[in-house]
Protein backbone atom coordinates (compact mmCIF):
# COMPACT_ATOMS: atom_id res chain seq x y z
CA UNK A 1 0.00 0.00 0.00
CA UNK A 2 1.04 3.40 -0.53
CA UNK A 3 0.66 6.17 1.63
CA UNK A 4 1.18 10.15 0.84
CA UNK A 5 0.72 12.27 4.09
CA UNK A 6 0.83 16.47 2.97
CA UNK A 7 2.18 18.57 5.97
CA UNK A 8 4.60 17.89 7.86
CA UNK A 9 3.64 19.31 10.92
CA UNK A 10 3.25 17.58 13.91
CA UNK A 11 -0.12 16.18 12.91
CA UNK A 12 1.64 14.75 9.92
CA UNK A 13 5.10 13.72 11.56
CA UNK A 14 2.97 11.68 14.47
CA UNK A 15 1.13 9.60 11.53
CA UNK A 16 4.04 8.75 9.45
CA UNK A 17 5.43 7.56 13.10
CA UNK A 18 2.37 5.86 13.98
CA UNK A 19 2.10 3.93 10.72
CA UNK A 20 5.38 2.74 10.87
CA UNK A 21 5.24 2.11 14.77
CA UNK A 22 2.28 -0.27 14.14
CA UNK A 23 4.27 -2.43 11.68
CA UNK A 24 3.25 -0.18 7.80
CA UNK A 25 5.80 -1.65 5.77
CA UNK A 26 4.35 -0.44 2.50
CA UNK A 27 5.36 2.96 0.58
CA UNK A 28 5.05 6.41 2.90
CA UNK A 29 6.11 9.71 1.46
CA UNK A 30 5.60 12.67 3.54
CA UNK A 31 5.79 15.65 1.88
CA UNK A 32 5.83 19.63 3.27
CA UNK A 33 6.42 23.10 1.73
CA UNK A 34 8.62 24.20 4.24
CA UNK A 35 12.53 23.61 4.66
CA UNK A 36 12.02 20.97 7.17
CA UNK A 37 9.21 19.57 9.61
CA UNK A 38 9.52 21.75 12.95
CA UNK A 39 7.71 22.26 15.82
CA UNK A 40 5.28 25.35 16.59
CA UNK A 41 4.49 26.05 20.18
CA UNK A 42 8.41 27.10 20.75
CA UNK A 43 7.78 30.18 18.02
CA UNK A 44 6.33 32.27 20.75
CA UNK A 45 8.55 31.16 23.24
CA UNK A 46 12.06 30.11 23.15
CA UNK A 47 12.55 30.35 19.28
CA UNK A 48 11.00 33.26 19.38
CA UNK A 49 13.45 34.42 22.35
CA UNK A 50 16.42 33.33 20.31
CA UNK A 51 17.26 30.62 22.82
CA UNK A 52 16.81 27.54 20.09
CA UNK A 53 17.52 28.37 16.70
CA UNK A 54 15.04 25.93 13.92
CA UNK A 55 17.47 22.69 14.16
CA UNK A 56 16.38 22.31 17.68
CA UNK A 57 12.83 22.63 17.53
CA UNK A 58 13.05 20.08 14.53
CA UNK A 59 10.36 17.34 15.01
CA UNK A 60 12.72 14.32 14.21
CA UNK A 61 16.26 14.43 13.68
CA UNK A 62 17.41 14.04 10.12
CA UNK A 63 17.91 10.62 9.38
CA UNK A 64 15.18 9.61 11.06
CA UNK A 65 12.83 10.10 8.16
CA UNK A 66 15.76 7.97 6.27
CA UNK A 67 15.62 5.09 9.41
CA UNK A 68 12.11 4.73 9.13
CA UNK A 69 11.97 4.36 5.71
CA UNK A 70 9.93 7.25 5.29
CA UNK A 71 10.19 9.76 1.34
CA UNK A 72 10.40 13.50 2.82
CA UNK A 73 10.00 16.11 0.23
CA UNK A 74 10.51 19.25 1.30
CA UNK A 75 9.79 22.95 -0.09
CA UNK A 76 7.32 20.76 -2.04
CA UNK A 77 3.88 22.06 -1.98
CA UNK A 78 1.00 19.86 -2.97
CA UNK A 79 -1.51 21.65 -5.50
CA UNK A 80 -4.12 19.24 -5.98
CA UNK A 81 -5.53 15.90 -4.80
CA UNK A 82 -6.58 13.07 -7.54
CA UNK A 83 -9.36 11.57 -6.17
CA UNK A 84 -11.45 9.26 -6.20
CA UNK A 85 -8.43 7.19 -7.89
CA UNK A 86 -5.85 8.22 -5.11
CA UNK A 87 -2.70 10.35 -5.47
CA UNK A 88 -1.85 13.96 -5.67
CA UNK A 89 -0.64 16.85 -7.25
CA UNK A 90 2.83 18.12 -6.78
CA UNK A 91 3.41 21.78 -8.10
CA UNK A 92 5.37 20.87 -10.37
CA UNK A 93 3.14 19.02 -12.14
CA UNK A 94 4.28 15.53 -10.84
CA UNK A 95 1.82 13.13 -10.11
CA UNK A 96 1.99 10.55 -6.93
CA UNK A 97 0.06 7.98 -6.77
CA UNK A 98 -1.24 7.06 -3.33
CA UNK A 99 -3.55 4.24 -2.21
CA UNK A 100 -4.61 6.71 1.09
CA UNK A 101 -3.88 10.41 1.29
CA UNK A 102 -3.78 11.98 5.25
CA UNK A 103 -4.36 15.63 4.94
CA UNK A 104 -1.97 17.48 7.35
CA UNK A 105 -1.78 20.94 6.30
CA UNK A 106 -2.86 22.88 9.71
CA UNK A 107 -3.36 26.30 8.91
CA UNK A 108 -2.56 30.22 8.24
CA UNK A 109 -2.42 32.35 11.11
CA UNK A 110 -6.03 34.37 10.79
CA UNK A 111 -5.93 38.27 9.52
CA UNK A 112 -9.03 39.74 9.80
CA UNK A 113 -10.11 42.55 7.62
CA UNK A 114 -8.73 45.54 9.95
CA UNK A 115 -8.30 48.42 7.61
CA UNK A 116 -4.74 49.12 7.28
CA UNK A 117 -3.54 45.62 8.67
CA UNK A 118 -1.08 46.00 6.08
CA UNK A 119 2.31 46.66 5.23
CA UNK A 120 5.24 45.01 6.75
CA UNK A 121 4.74 46.14 10.49
CA UNK A 122 2.10 43.87 11.17
CA UNK A 123 3.46 40.49 11.81
CA UNK A 124 1.41 37.27 12.83
CA UNK A 125 3.07 34.27 14.14
CA UNK A 126 2.51 30.77 12.44
CA UNK A 127 5.74 29.82 11.14
CA UNK A 128 9.58 30.61 11.38
CA UNK A 129 9.76 32.60 9.16
CA UNK A 130 6.97 34.83 10.35
CA UNK A 131 9.06 34.51 14.19
CA UNK A 132 12.58 35.29 12.44
CA UNK A 133 10.53 38.82 10.90
CA UNK A 134 9.39 39.37 14.55
CA UNK A 135 12.04 38.62 16.55
CA UNK A 136 14.40 40.92 14.40
CA UNK A 137 11.92 44.13 15.68
CA UNK A 138 11.83 43.07 19.21
CA UNK A 139 14.59 44.99 20.32
CA UNK A 140 15.02 46.86 24.08
CA UNK A 141 12.89 50.06 24.05
CA UNK A 142 10.44 48.79 20.93
CA UNK A 143 6.73 49.75 20.92
CA UNK A 144 5.20 46.39 20.55
CA UNK A 145 1.14 46.35 20.35
CA UNK A 146 -0.44 42.64 20.53
CA UNK A 147 -3.68 42.23 19.74
CA UNK A 148 -5.52 39.37 21.14
CA UNK A 149 -4.88 37.97 24.76
CA UNK A 150 -5.82 34.36 24.30
CA UNK A 151 -2.39 31.68 24.14
CA UNK A 152 -0.35 32.91 21.41
CA UNK A 153 -0.62 36.95 21.67
CA UNK A 154 -0.55 36.21 25.51
CA UNK A 155 2.81 34.25 25.04
CA UNK A 156 4.67 36.70 21.74
CA UNK A 157 3.57 39.71 24.59
CA UNK A 158 5.68 37.67 27.43
CA UNK A 159 8.40 37.45 25.49
CA UNK A 160 8.68 40.70 23.81
CA UNK A 161 8.62 42.59 27.59
CA UNK A 162 11.33 39.96 28.56
CA UNK A 163 13.40 41.40 25.41
CA UNK A 164 12.95 44.54 26.38
CA UNK A 165 10.25 45.85 24.66
CA UNK A 166 6.91 47.97 25.66
CA UNK A 167 4.45 46.14 25.16
CA UNK A 168 0.28 46.88 25.07
CA UNK A 169 -2.23 43.94 24.83
CA UNK A 170 -5.40 44.47 23.40
CA UNK A 171 -8.43 41.82 23.41
CA UNK A 172 -12.15 42.55 23.43
CA UNK A 173 -12.63 39.70 25.32
CA UNK A 174 -13.04 40.63 29.14
CA UNK A 175 -11.25 37.89 30.58
CA UNK A 176 -9.38 35.71 27.84
CA UNK A 177 -9.19 31.83 28.34
CA UNK A 178 -12.25 31.78 31.25
CA UNK A 179 -14.26 28.80 29.21
CA UNK A 180 -10.35 26.68 29.63
CA UNK A 181 -9.80 28.20 32.91
CA UNK A 182 -12.14 29.03 34.79
CA UNK A 183 -12.91 33.01 35.12
CA UNK A 184 -10.56 33.37 38.19
CA UNK A 185 -7.86 31.66 37.58
CA UNK A 186 -8.05 33.39 33.77
CA UNK A 187 -8.07 36.63 35.64
CA UNK A 188 -5.41 35.75 37.72
CA UNK A 189 -2.89 34.71 34.38
CA UNK A 190 -4.31 37.82 32.65
CA UNK A 191 -3.24 39.69 35.89
CA UNK A 192 0.21 38.48 35.42
CA UNK A 193 0.60 40.98 32.27
CA UNK A 194 -0.22 44.52 34.61
CA UNK A 195 2.21 42.74 36.82
CA UNK A 196 5.21 43.10 34.41
CA UNK A 197 4.62 46.34 33.00
CA UNK A 198 2.54 45.49 30.06
CA UNK A 199 -0.13 47.59 29.27
CA UNK A 200 -3.51 45.71 28.96
CA UNK A 201 -6.58 47.16 26.97
CA UNK A 202 -10.29 45.53 26.19
CA UNK A 203 -10.45 46.84 23.23
CA UNK A 204 -10.55 45.72 19.75
CA UNK A 205 -8.98 47.09 16.85
CA UNK A 206 -11.05 49.10 13.98
CA UNK A 207 -7.76 50.61 12.00
CA UNK A 208 -4.49 51.26 11.78
CA UNK A 209 -2.76 53.85 10.13
CA UNK A 210 1.03 53.84 9.13
CA UNK A 211 2.80 57.23 9.97
CA UNK A 212 6.23 58.62 10.05
CA UNK A 213 6.42 57.09 13.73
CA UNK A 214 5.37 53.81 12.99
CA UNK A 215 2.18 52.27 12.97
CA UNK A 216 -0.90 53.60 15.19
CA UNK A 217 -3.85 51.55 15.74
CA UNK A 218 -7.80 53.07 16.76
CA UNK A 219 -9.49 51.02 18.98
CA UNK A 220 -12.86 50.37 18.90
CA UNK A 221 -15.85 50.87 21.02
CA UNK A 222 -14.93 51.27 24.86
CA UNK A 223 -11.66 51.12 25.95
CA UNK A 224 -10.90 49.43 29.83
CA UNK A 225 -7.48 49.43 30.86
CA UNK A 226 -4.98 48.30 33.58
CA UNK A 227 -2.04 50.23 33.61
CA UNK A 228 1.60 49.10 33.64
CA UNK A 229 2.96 47.73 36.69
CA UNK A 230 -0.09 48.57 38.25
CA UNK A 231 -1.51 46.37 41.42
CA UNK A 232 -5.12 46.89 40.61
CA UNK A 233 -5.25 45.09 37.22
CA UNK A 234 -8.51 47.05 36.31
CA UNK A 235 -10.18 50.34 36.49
CA UNK A 236 -13.91 51.69 35.89
CA UNK A 237 -12.88 55.33 36.33
CA UNK A 238 -14.37 56.81 33.88
CA UNK A 239 -11.87 60.04 33.34
CA UNK A 240 -9.35 57.59 33.35
CA UNK A 241 -10.36 55.48 30.78
CA UNK A 242 -10.91 57.87 28.83
CA UNK A 243 -7.35 59.51 28.71
CA UNK A 244 -6.02 56.14 28.11
CA UNK A 245 -8.38 55.89 25.56
CA UNK A 246 -7.56 58.56 24.51
CA UNK A 247 -3.54 58.24 24.67
CA UNK A 248 -3.46 54.93 23.54
CA UNK A 249 -5.66 55.90 19.99
CA UNK A 250 -2.77 58.03 19.40
CA UNK A 251 -0.21 56.30 20.00
CA UNK A 252 2.26 54.52 17.58
CA UNK A 253 4.30 50.91 17.53
CA UNK A 254 7.10 49.96 15.93
CA UNK A 255 5.26 46.47 15.14
CA UNK A 256 2.08 45.07 15.85
CA UNK A 257 1.01 41.04 16.22
CA UNK A 258 -2.05 39.88 15.24
CA UNK A 259 -2.62 36.97 17.55
CA UNK A 260 -6.38 36.32 16.92
CA UNK A 261 -6.78 32.53 15.65
CA UNK A 262 -5.74 30.66 12.77
CA UNK A 263 -7.42 29.78 9.81
CA UNK A 264 -7.45 26.12 8.98
CA UNK A 265 -6.22 25.43 5.20
CA UNK A 266 -8.52 23.45 3.38
CA UNK A 267 -8.22 24.24 0.11
CA UNK A 268 -7.53 20.93 -1.52
CA UNK A 269 -10.42 19.26 0.47
CA UNK A 270 -12.43 21.73 -1.30
CA UNK A 271 -11.38 21.80 -4.35
CA UNK A 272 -11.53 18.13 -4.64
CA UNK A 273 -14.98 18.23 -3.06
CA UNK A 274 -14.74 16.81 0.55
CA UNK A 275 -16.94 17.78 2.85
CA UNK A 276 -15.69 20.57 4.87
CA UNK A 277 -16.93 23.29 7.42
CA UNK A 278 -14.48 25.26 9.61
CA UNK A 279 -12.03 22.23 9.17
CA UNK A 280 -12.33 18.92 6.69
CA UNK A 281 -14.91 16.99 8.44
CA UNK A 282 -13.74 13.34 9.43
CA UNK A 283 -15.44 10.49 11.30
CA UNK A 284 -13.74 8.85 14.44
CA UNK A 285 -11.68 7.31 12.58
CA UNK A 286 -10.22 10.51 10.61
CA UNK A 287 -11.26 9.26 7.56
CA UNK A 288 -12.97 12.43 5.29
CA UNK A 289 -16.34 12.07 2.77
CA UNK A 290 -13.60 10.43 0.32
CA UNK A 291 -12.84 6.95 2.08
CA UNK A 292 -9.42 7.32 0.17
CA UNK A 293 -8.58 10.55 2.27
CA UNK A 294 -8.00 11.33 6.00
CA UNK A 295 -7.84 14.64 7.51
CA UNK A 296 -5.86 15.28 10.69
CA UNK A 297 -4.75 18.37 13.01
CA UNK A 298 -5.49 21.88 13.50
CA UNK A 299 -7.42 21.41 9.58
CA UNK A 300 -9.65 18.76 10.34
CA UNK A 301 -12.45 18.56 12.43
CA UNK A 302 -14.92 15.66 13.87
CA UNK A 303 -18.82 16.43 13.18
CA UNK A 304 -19.52 15.83 16.79
CA UNK A 305 -17.20 18.94 18.23
CA UNK A 306 -15.88 22.32 17.49
CA UNK A 307 -11.91 22.09 15.67
CA UNK A 308 -9.02 21.94 18.66
CA UNK A 309 -6.06 23.83 17.78
CA UNK A 310 -3.98 21.55 20.15
CA UNK A 311 -0.26 20.07 19.73
CA UNK A 312 -1.57 16.90 21.86
CA UNK A 313 -4.59 17.03 19.52
CA UNK A 314 -2.91 16.48 16.44
CA UNK A 315 -0.71 13.99 17.52
CA UNK A 316 -3.38 11.82 18.64
CA UNK A 317 -5.42 12.56 15.27
CA UNK A 318 -1.83 11.14 13.89
CA UNK A 319 -2.02 8.66 15.91
CA UNK A 320 -6.02 7.50 14.77
CA UNK A 321 -5.24 8.06 11.32
CA UNK A 322 -2.44 5.55 11.39
CA UNK A 323 -5.03 2.94 13.19
CA UNK A 324 -7.09 3.52 10.71
CA UNK A 325 -4.73 2.88 7.81
CA UNK A 326 -3.64 -0.08 9.80
CA UNK A 327 -6.68 -1.70 10.53
CA UNK A 328 -6.01 -1.88 13.85
CA UNK A 329 -8.49 -0.76 16.82
CA UNK A 330 -7.98 3.44 17.32
CA UNK A 331 -6.58 4.16 20.37
CA UNK A 332 -9.13 5.63 23.57
CA UNK A 333 -8.41 9.70 23.59
CA UNK A 334 -7.34 10.53 26.61
CA UNK A 335 -9.06 14.07 28.11
CA UNK A 336 -7.91 16.89 25.88
CA UNK A 337 -4.83 18.79 27.76
CA UNK A 338 -2.71 21.85 26.13
CA UNK A 339 0.01 24.13 27.71
CA UNK A 340 1.09 27.56 27.80
CA UNK A 341 4.31 29.30 29.23
CA UNK A 342 4.12 32.77 30.13
CA UNK A 343 6.20 35.01 32.34
CA UNK A 344 8.04 32.36 33.30
CA UNK A 345 4.66 29.91 34.50
CA UNK A 346 4.03 26.87 32.88
CA UNK A 347 0.20 26.12 32.69
CA UNK A 348 -1.16 23.21 31.97
CA UNK A 349 -4.62 22.28 31.10
CA UNK A 350 -6.94 18.95 31.20
CA UNK A 351 -10.66 18.45 30.64
CA UNK A 352 -13.36 20.80 29.92
CA UNK A 353 -13.55 23.52 32.58
CA UNK A 354 -16.81 24.88 31.17
CA UNK A 355 -18.52 21.81 32.12
CA UNK A 356 -17.93 21.81 35.87
CA UNK A 357 -20.60 22.76 38.37
CA UNK A 358 -18.05 22.83 41.07
CA UNK A 359 -14.55 24.19 41.24
CA UNK A 360 -12.24 23.45 43.86
CA UNK A 361 -9.01 25.48 44.48
CA UNK A 362 -5.74 23.24 45.77
CA UNK A 363 -3.37 25.87 47.62
CA UNK A 364 -3.85 29.35 47.08
CA UNK A 365 -2.94 31.51 43.86
CA UNK A 366 0.23 33.22 46.27
CA UNK A 367 1.52 30.12 45.73
CA UNK A 368 4.84 28.98 43.48
CA UNK A 369 2.28 26.21 42.66
CA UNK A 370 -1.18 25.52 42.56
CA UNK A 371 -3.91 24.05 40.49
CA UNK A 372 -7.75 24.43 40.29
CA UNK A 373 -10.01 21.15 39.66
CA UNK A 374 -13.58 21.51 37.91
CA UNK A 375 -15.96 18.79 38.96
CA UNK A 376 -19.64 17.81 37.72
CA UNK A 377 -21.58 15.54 39.36
CA UNK A 378 -18.78 14.59 42.03
CA UNK A 379 -16.35 13.90 39.17
CA UNK A 380 -13.53 15.61 37.93
CA UNK A 381 -14.09 16.85 34.35
CA UNK A 382 -11.26 19.37 34.26
CA UNK A 383 -8.00 20.84 35.81
CA UNK A 384 -5.77 23.68 35.15
CA UNK A 385 -2.51 23.60 37.44
CA UNK A 386 -0.04 26.15 37.15
CA UNK A 387 3.88 25.00 37.58
CA UNK A 388 2.28 21.72 38.51
CA UNK A 389 2.26 18.99 35.98
CA UNK A 390 2.20 16.17 38.95
CA UNK A 391 -1.56 17.56 39.67
CA UNK A 392 -2.34 17.33 36.02
CA UNK A 393 -1.57 14.01 34.93
CA UNK A 394 -3.52 12.86 38.46
CA UNK A 395 -6.40 15.07 37.07
CA UNK A 396 -6.36 13.74 33.82
CA UNK A 397 -6.16 9.90 34.73
CA UNK A 398 -9.38 11.03 37.33
CA UNK A 399 -10.83 12.04 34.25
CA UNK A 400 -9.87 9.15 32.12
CA UNK A 401 -11.01 6.11 34.52
CA UNK A 402 -13.69 8.06 36.23
CA UNK A 403 -12.27 7.95 39.75
CA UNK A 404 -14.66 9.79 42.62
CA UNK A 405 -12.95 12.68 44.22
CA UNK A 406 -13.63 14.00 47.57
CA UNK A 407 -13.42 17.97 47.64
CA UNK A 408 -12.13 18.45 51.10
CA UNK A 409 -8.92 16.02 50.50
CA UNK A 410 -8.53 17.25 46.65
CA UNK A 411 -8.48 21.08 47.91
CA UNK A 412 -5.50 20.26 50.95
CA UNK A 413 -2.36 20.30 49.09
CA UNK A 414 -0.86 18.63 52.26
CA UNK A 415 -2.92 15.45 50.79
CA UNK A 416 -0.54 14.09 47.89
CA UNK A 417 -2.59 14.37 44.55
CA UNK A 418 -1.65 10.48 43.81
CA UNK A 419 -3.59 9.16 46.97
CA UNK A 420 -6.37 10.67 45.29
CA UNK A 421 -6.50 8.21 42.79
CA UNK A 422 -7.32 5.78 44.86
CA UNK A 423 -10.31 7.28 45.03
C1 LIG B 1 3.27 30.16 17.81
C2 LIG B 1 2.48 28.95 18.24
C3 LIG B 1 2.55 28.52 19.56
C4 LIG B 1 1.81 27.41 19.97
N1 LIG B 1 1.90 27.00 21.28
C5 LIG B 1 1.18 25.93 21.67
C6 LIG B 1 1.26 25.49 23.03
O1 LIG B 1 1.96 26.07 23.86
N2 LIG B 1 0.54 24.40 23.38
C7 LIG B 1 -0.25 23.71 22.49
O2 LIG B 1 -0.90 22.73 22.88
N3 LIG B 1 -0.33 24.11 21.19
C8 LIG B 1 0.36 25.20 20.77
N4 LIG B 1 0.29 25.61 19.47
C9 LIG B 1 -0.60 24.87 18.53
C10 LIG B 1 0.13 23.71 17.88
O3 LIG B 1 1.39 24.11 17.46
C11 LIG B 1 -0.72 23.22 16.72
O4 LIG B 1 -1.89 22.66 17.25
C12 LIG B 1 0.02 22.21 15.84
O5 LIG B 1 1.15 22.79 15.26
C13 LIG B 1 -0.91 21.68 14.74
O6 LIG B 1 -0.16 20.81 13.96
P1 LIG B 1 -0.61 20.43 12.49
O7 LIG B 1 0.38 19.40 12.03
O8 LIG B 1 -2.05 20.11 12.45
O9 LIG B 1 -0.47 21.76 11.61
P2 LIG B 1 0.77 22.69 11.27
O10 LIG B 1 1.73 22.76 12.39
O11 LIG B 1 0.16 23.97 10.77
O12 LIG B 1 1.49 21.97 10.04
C14 LIG B 1 0.92 21.93 8.76
C15 LIG B 1 2.02 21.75 7.75
O13 LIG B 1 1.43 21.49 6.48
C16 LIG B 1 2.19 22.15 5.49
N5 LIG B 1 1.29 22.33 4.32
C17 LIG B 1 0.10 22.96 4.30
N6 LIG B 1 -0.42 22.89 3.07
C18 LIG B 1 0.47 22.21 2.30
C19 LIG B 1 0.49 21.83 0.93
N7 LIG B 1 -0.52 22.11 0.09
N8 LIG B 1 1.58 21.16 0.48
C20 LIG B 1 2.61 20.84 1.32
N9 LIG B 1 2.62 21.16 2.63
C21 LIG B 1 1.56 21.85 3.10
C22 LIG B 1 2.60 23.46 6.14
O14 LIG B 1 3.73 24.00 5.51
C23 LIG B 1 2.89 22.99 7.56
O15 LIG B 1 4.25 22.65 7.74
C24 LIG B 1 1.02 26.71 19.03
C25 LIG B 1 0.94 27.15 17.69
C26 LIG B 1 1.67 28.26 17.29
C27 LIG B 1 1.57 28.73 15.86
Amino acid sequence: MRVVVVGGGVAGVSTVAALRAGGFDGDLTLVDAGEFPYDRPPLSKDYLAGSKDLEQIALQRPHWYDEQGVRLLTRTTVTALRTPDGGIELGDGTLLPADRVVLATGGGAARPPIPGAVGDRVHVLRTAEDADRLRAVLVPGARILVVGAGLIGAEAASTAVDLGCEVVLADPVAMPLAAALGEDLAAWLHGLHARRGITTLRAGIASFAETGDGVEASFAGGVEASFAGGVEPRTSDAAALGAVARAERLRAFDAVVLGVGMTPQTALAEAAGLDVDGGVLVDAGQVTSNPAVLAVGDGARTRRGPRVEHWEAAQHDGARAAATILGTPAPEPPAPWFWTDRHGRHVEVVGHMDAADQIIVRGSFEDPSFSVFGLRDGLVVAAAAVDDSTAVRAARRMIDRRIPADPARLSDPSVNVRVLLRG
